[in-house]
């Protein structure tokens, strides 16, 4: 594969872009914060092999940006992994053509920038309630991105499930006529779901980390032996949890589009948690059968 042509400016970065979809290319968009890891690189893929349709070749497209605007002020902006090198090469073996990367976030958010996308259920609770203002952050720098961009289809995985649902709603409610295709965890082998913020882990967190998967896929079997009880289910994993190690910051059984939790898990209910390992905030999720 060729490398990727690296785009720096968002105005250049919207005329290609432009000028491909009036030229009858259809795009697809991968969104990323960079640091790149499997998990990205099968929405890469993705996004390579949805483009190019009925023989015809489309544009796969990523962008690289650390958006500040959904970190809070105490959050880990400042020492948030970038690798720009390593990650043009997984986008050069994904087969991706364009690539943007401002070096400047005020390339994106412009002095004087006041408009704001909030998404009111979808962005409560879950990270919503720990984290506010960060799903704020994500749909306004996503509405961007898909502006500056107009891809047919944008791509996003489900490790942050209620991200996807927020972007789902947004583009329902505000008419984006895009495609959102939601893609399935990556994990480790062991089980840890992959994450760039695994890169904080230090060897004696890993094992704890890894209590976040256990107690999910602990919870899927015992959904599969007949306890569907949210509540005594949702013990067993913040037991879990703290046994390893771990701060629990929320651990719930919601029905996949709304949120909402609910008290038995049905077949397609998400159990969804976050845990502060060290002062690594790591969350996963898992649809229960
Ligand atoms: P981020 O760089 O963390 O903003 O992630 C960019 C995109 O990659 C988001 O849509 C994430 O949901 C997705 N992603 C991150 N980790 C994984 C993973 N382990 N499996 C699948 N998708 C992932």
């Amino acid at each position: 594969m060729p490398p990727p042509q690296l785009f720096t400016d968002p105005a250049a970065w919207q005329a290609r872009c432009g000028q491909a979809r009036d030229s009858g290319l259809r795009l697809a968009l991968v969104p990323t914060m960079g640091f790149l890891h499997e998990g990205h690189r099968s929405l890469l893929r993705e996004a390579r092999r949805r483009a190019d349709q009925g023989g015809k070749r489309g544009l796969a497209l990523a962008t690289i940006f650390v958006n500040p605007t959904q970190f809070g002020a105490t959050e880990d902006l400042s020492r948030y992994p970038r690798d720009l090198a390593g990650d043009l090469a997984s986008c050069q073996e994904a087969g991706i053509d364009l690539v943007l990367a401002p070096p400047d976030p005020a390339l994106v958010f412009a002095p004087g920038h006041q408009t704001w996308v909030d998404v009111e259920q979808a962005s409560q609770g879950l990270c919503g309630a720990s984290r506010p203002g960060h799903f704020r952050g994500v749909a306004t720098v996503v509405l961007k991105l898909l502006n500056l961009t107009r891809p047919h289809l944008a791509l996003f995985g489900e490790k942050d499930w209620q991200q996807l649902a927020v972007i789902r709603a947004m583009v329902r409610d505000l008419d984006l006529g895009v495609e959102i295709v939601g893609m399935p965890i990556v994990r480790e082998a062991d089980g840890l779901a992959r994450s760039s913020r695994n890169a904080y882990l230090t060897p004696e967190q890993r094992p704890i980390a890894l209590a976040l998967s256990r107690s999910l896929f602990e919870a899927r079997e015992a959904v599969q032996a007949g306890r569907r009880e949210a509540a005594a289910l949702t013990a067993a994993a913040r037991a879990r949890l703290a046994a390893a190690g771990a701060r629990v910051d929320y651990v719930e059984i919601v029905h996949p589009d709304t949120l909402r939790p609910v008290a038995e898990a049905a077949p397609g209910s998400v159990m969804l948690l976050a845990a502060l390992v060290g002062t690594t905030r790591l969350i996963d999720n898992l649809v229960l059968p």
